[in-house]
């Protein structure tokens, strides 16, 4: 399988790193390499958020498959990011309350796995409230 171009950046890893459509100012995360609104008629860039959003939705999940078994219960939850793209995510560092619509959070990344292939450190895309 081949990873989408984006993906392959480096700096992706540290960065909140998404598209925008110019035709439609719409933004994604992750990132689309065709908007899905106008087809052949978007002009799809490179957009970088600032990693703030908002909780719109928030489930905690007690069972979990494969990698995440050792996590849970962990919260997963839908997160706006303030440029209006939505994506789901984990929140980490929840503390003892339930995370709730309209708690604020921000990107935070996380050491995935370090036995990805040859031996590199994977990062993945974490939200935390603060
Ligand atoms: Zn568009």
């Amino acid at each position: 399988m081949t990873a989408p171009r984006f993906w392959r950046n480096i700096e992706q890893r540290y960065r909140l790193v998404g598209t925008e459509c110019r035709t439609c100012e719409t933004a994604y995360f992750p990132p689309r390499e065709l908007c899905p609104d106008c087809r052949r008629g978007g002009d799809v860039v490179e957009k970088e958020f600032s990693g703030e959003g908002e909780v719109v939705s928030a489930t905690v999940v007690h069972e979990a498959v494969g990698d995440y078994d050792s996590e849970t219960p962990y919260t997963v939850a839908v997160v706006e990011l303030e440029e209006g793209a939505r994506l789901t995510t984990q929140v980490v560092d929840d503390g003892e309350d339930d995370v709730e619509p309209g708690d604020s959070v921000e990107a935070c990344f996380r050491r995935v796995s370090d036995q990805g292939d040859e031996g590199i450190v994977q990062y993945g895309t974490r939200f935390r409230r603060v």
